[in-house]
């Protein structure tokens, strides 16, 4: 589907949870989120029942955030059925990568074929602060076996904090190329003062070209992660919270002063 701007929206962006294992500094409130009701949360049902409608509608990229995904209980058999989806050229999933040990081969099994994985730094000390107590080990020992497994492209996710010149980004740079990664760095934003800015690499943040649907996993289709405009897919039907998302896309971002990367996936 085509919006007002002329721009064709093709790539959703599922949030399958709001819960993580860590709690990086830029994303997650230091005192922890309020836990969004079990019965708000979707069902993998209704996941990809939305997705179906969403294929009918022009969407064939899709990608799996969070939250963290792979905290969310059950997240290999919701791939596998997102998989079987006909019409989705390219499924993705965005992930912290500290459970990606244990899960690599059964997504791979399941279907994924492609991950994002967020580090933003080599160091230990550093991981520690950033992600408030994260282990970077695991998410190396995650990245061996996704790689070990057959994951291609494994792009890294680094968030910088002014430049792609900064020592972390750099180091982090050269582990991708060095493992065969790719990578893209992310400037840091803020939703509430809008503050954002283009993806390095990557396609995000470009408004102008910006083909992307967010749903939530408490179910709200957001057309802009810089807006507060969400619908909500079980009041409106799937189909109706689409076309409305899309037809009030707004050209570009502004500022959100309600959602966060962690619940609307960044
Ligand atoms: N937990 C997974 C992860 O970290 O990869 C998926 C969800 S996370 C919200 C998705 C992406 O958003 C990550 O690459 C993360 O670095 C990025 N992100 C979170 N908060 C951000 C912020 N304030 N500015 C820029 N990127 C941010
Ligand atoms: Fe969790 Fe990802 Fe947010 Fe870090 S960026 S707190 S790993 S959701």
């Amino acid at each position: 589907m085509l919006d007002r701007y002329n721009r064709k929206i093709n790539y959703l962006r599922i949030s399958v949870t709001d819960r993580c294992n860590l709690r990086c500094t830029y994303c997650m409130p230091e005192d922890g989120i309020a836990q969004v009701k079990h019965e708000d949360i979707l069902t993998f049902d209704e996941i990809t029942a939305f997705i179906k409608e969403a294929v009918s509608l022009g969407v064939n990229k899709v990608r799996i955030t969070g939250g963290e995904p792979l905290v969310r209980k059950g997240i290999v058999d919701l791939v596998r059925m997102i998989a079987k989806i006909s019409g989705i050229d390219d499924l993705s999933m965005t992930t912290n990568a500290v459970l990606m040990s244990q899960f690599a081969q059964p997504l791979w099994d399941a279907g994924l074929r492609r991950i994002n994985v967020s580090l933003d730094t080599l160091d230990i000390e550093k991981f520690k602060l950033i992600t408030r107590g994260g282990n970077i080990n695991d998410v190396f020992k995650g990245l061996e076996e996704a790689k070990r497994v057959g994951f291609n492209p494994i792009k890294i996710n680094c968030v910088i904090d002014k430049s792609s010149n900064e020592p972390d980004a750099i180091a982090v740079k050269e582990f991708a190329i060095s493992n065969g990664f790719e990578v893209r760095f992310i400037p840091m934003m803020n939703l509430e003062q809008g503050i954002f800015g283009q993806v390095e690499g990557g396609e995000g943040g470009n408004c102008s070209s910006c083909n992307r649907l967010r749903l939530t996993a408490n179910g709200y289709i957001k057309p802009c992660l810089f807006s507060d405009l969400g619908f909500n897919i079980r009041e409106l039907g799937a189909r109706i919270a689409i076309q409305t998302a899309i037809g009030q896309k707004p050209e570009s971002g502004s500022q959100n002063l309600e959602g966060e990367f962690y619940n609307i996936g960044g």
